[in-house]
């Protein structure tokens, strides 16, 4: 599975935002935004803070990107995917990437980070309507069920972090029954559900030029 491998905070620091990539970090002062807050690299410090108008849409797309760590080509790919769909086109990209199974389980509280959760999809530990699912990507429907699967119900990594689950603030679009480590999809989530700081109009004229 190809996986972007810059720095984690490398790429906040890019965005000039807190994208949450690293967890409880995060939340701390810790953060590398609080500590340096300026972009990386040589000239991070005197580069220009008027964007072109094809620099935003650019930058929104990066920022997208990184949030849920997804590829140029597999992010070109939930675009096709979207514009195919009824309705708005660039609500429809993000909440492709929001019912991905690594995003549900990060929303859930069962990993506290998406890389986290990819991880935790790719051991093994996650079932779909039941049955084992080791594929991040995987899209997910109305009704379905996502669970940690018995055998990793004792891990205590995940024991941990479903008991400090604030940090992830349950999604009304989601069901999280915390007793048997079972969540449920109740329905599509709708742009006002997707907590996440990205003007997607901008990427919709990006990609259409
Ligand atoms: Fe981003 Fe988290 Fe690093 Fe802060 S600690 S810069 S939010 S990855």
């Amino acid at each position: 599975m190809a996986r972007y491998l810059d720095g984690k905070c490398r790429q906040c620091r890019r965005e000039g935002i807190r994208l949450y990539l690293k967890g409880d970090r995060c939340y701390t002062d810790k953060c590398a935004i609080e500590r340096r807050a300026y972009a990386p690299g040589e000239h991070g410090k005197d580069r220009r803070s008027k964007l072109t108008p094809y620099g935003q849409q650019l930058r929104e797309k990066q920022k997208a990107r990184r949030i849920y760590g997804v590829l140029e080509q597999q992010f070109r790919n939930y675009f096709s995917k979207a514009e195919r769909k009824k309705g708005i086109t660039g609500e429809n990209l993000l909440m492709l990437l929001e019912t991905r199974l690594d995003n549900v389980v990060y929303r859930l509280g069962i990993a506290p980070s998406r890389n986290a959760a990819r991880q935790v999809v790719r051991h093994g530990h996650i079932s779909v309507n039941g049955r084992r699912v080791d594929i991040p990507s995987f899209a997910l429907r109305v009704n379905d069920t996502v669970a940690v699967v018995d055998a990793s119900k004792g891990i205590q990594a995940i024991k941990d972090c479903v008991a400090n689950r604030r940090r992830t603030e349950m999604q009304t679009w989601l069901d999280f029954d915390e007793r048997n480590f079972i969540g449920r999809v109740l329905k599509m989530p709708n742009r006002e559900e997707i907590p996440v700081p990205v003007q997607e109009q901008l990427i919709v004229e990006l990609y259409s030029k």
